[in-house]
């Protein structure tokens, strides 16, 4: 059998997502609303996961970095000083043939006649700018003034806020302010599942610096980042770090790398690490009139400080992870013959279920109290799942797709019938070696708990 090709594998990720409730497409049932997607039961815990770990290396780790949780609706005023209501737009043009409204770049060129990528049409319209951003109206009157805006991104209430957090936390540059939460834009063409999405989820760190240290952060956060996704398990061969040239840049931006990662779509961005500057703190303290300086203690300086952002997106992170831990291999049935199986070989830190309990049987009720006792047992530790439904080797299986890295059984030698020193011992299963293990059900916290956190390899 070949090796199926990206294509094919990516439409087996996305039946995937749907079928173990990973991903809907939203709104379904009333034929689907373009660019949006719910997470269903697993794959909110595998956002939630990725959030908390990032959470937790960026924020809880550190000295240096506090948190933020700023509102979606903003001020237009915000959006005019960082640049957004004046240029944050993508070129668009109308095919008059098939209608369609097309990204300027997503045009095909043949023999130098730029055409329609959908019809072949070559009657198109010129390029005119189209805002991403999405507007709406706060209160009653709906006119100019009640304008307000969804936010393209969670960078800005940052900025905003950057005097009143400084204030309250006391620190002293270097320091950083990070902040989870949605942005949305409204993209000409959402595609490649949810990688381009018009509601999405940012992780963003603004981590302000002396200008003469900027250079060296953007180094130092390109590292760190790359580690994070090492960390969550996707492999350093699959990520490339791009060094986004001058031309591509925001003028005032003094470097830029894009994190990529191989998806089985193309080579895409999961992160901008990005040395912006003092550009945003300059235009909100031009514009709101209010000093955003820093009085530094030791030098008796007054400055505005620059801002490293490595600035994140959840979903796509999120996809990576799926097509990084997809995979086909071959595995015994409950027969002993060899079959296809489907698995997805998370990083146990961010799989949605650390551990699947089974009793070998579910009509004998002794392994199925102890299978239960068992479940209690590890719940205050780790997510769990009970299933006591088919044959073991299905409801392994079962678990592989989801990608639960650990599987508990209760067998008979658990109850001590065969061998009275293997009583109260429970096998372990490894997902992704199948292997089997023998571990007391009082030493399993202690057994999991490092394998799920990472502390020890598997
Ligand atoms: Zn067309």
């Amino acid at each position: 059998m070949s090796a199926p090709s990206d294509a094919q594998r990516m439409e087996k990720i996305v039946s995937l997502c749907k079928r173990r409730g990973f991903i809907f497409q939203s709104s379904e049932i009333y034929g689907g609303l373009n660019g949006l997607w719910d997470y269903g039961p697993l794959g909110v815990e595998l956002k939630r996961n990725l959030k908390d770990y990032w959470w937790r290396v960026m924020v809880h780790e550190r000295d240096d970095v506090v948190g933020l949780d700023g509102s979606i609706l903003t001020h237009p005023a915000v959006l005019k000083a960082s640049g957004h209501v004046e240029g944050f737009s993508d070129p668009m043009i109308d095919c008059r043939t098939c209608k369609a409204h097309l990204r300027l770049d997503q045009l095909v060129e043949k023999k130098g006649i730029k055409q329609c990528p959908s019809c072949g049409g070559k009657d198109l319209t010129e390029a005119r700018q189209f805002n991403l951003m999405f507007e709406t109206h706060v209160g009653a009157a709906a006119d100019e003034s009640s304008i307000a805006y969804l936010r393209p991104e969670t960078a800005q209430s940052i900025f905003v806020q950057f005097k009143n957090v400084l204030e309250v936390s006391r620190k002293k540059l270097p320091f950083g302010i990070a902040q989870i939460g949605k942005a949305f834009r409204n993209e000409i063409n959402p595609r490649n599942f949810t990688f381009r999405s018009r509601e999405f989820e940012q992780m963003e760190l603004e981590y302000f610096c002396r200008p003469e240290q900027g250079m060296e952060l953007l180094e130092y956060w390109k590292e760190e980042r790359l580690k994070f996704y090492e960390n969550i398990g996707i492999s350093r061969a699959n990520l490339h770090v791009r060094n986004v040239p001058d031309e591509e840049r925001a003028f005032y931006s003094k470097g830029t790398y894009d994190i990529e990662y191989d998806f089985p779509f193309g080579r895409h961005e999961l992160e901008g690490v990005a040395y912006r500057t003092d550009y945003d703190l300059s235009q909100h303290q031009k514009a709101s009139g209010k000093s955003l300086e820093y009085f530094d203690e030791e030098t008796k300086e007054k400055l505005i400080p620059h801002v490293v952002e490595p600035s994140a997106g959840v979903d796509r992170t999120l996809l990576a992870l799926i097509c990084e831990g997809y995979a086909e291999d071959q595995a015994p049935n409950d027969k002993g013959e060899m079959e296809t199986r489907t698995v997805l070989r998370f990083h146990p830190r961010i799989a949605p279920i650390k551990c699947a309990i089974f009793p070998l049987l579910k009509n004998k009720e002794p392994l199925v109290v102890k299978a239960k006792e068992i479940v209690q047992l590890l719940r205050p530790h780790m997510t769990v799942f009970y299933d006591e439904s088919g044959a073991i080797g299905r409801r392994y299986r079962r678990q592989d797709e989801i990608g639960t890295p650990f599987g508990v059984t209760v067998d008979f030698e658990t109850l001590g019938e065969k061998d009275a020193a293997l009583r109260d011992t429970v096998t372990l299963r490894d997902r992704d070696s199948m292997k089997q293990e023998r571990v007391a059900i009082k030493d399993l916290v202690e057994t999991l708990t490092p394998r799920i956190r990472g502390f020890i390899s598997i």
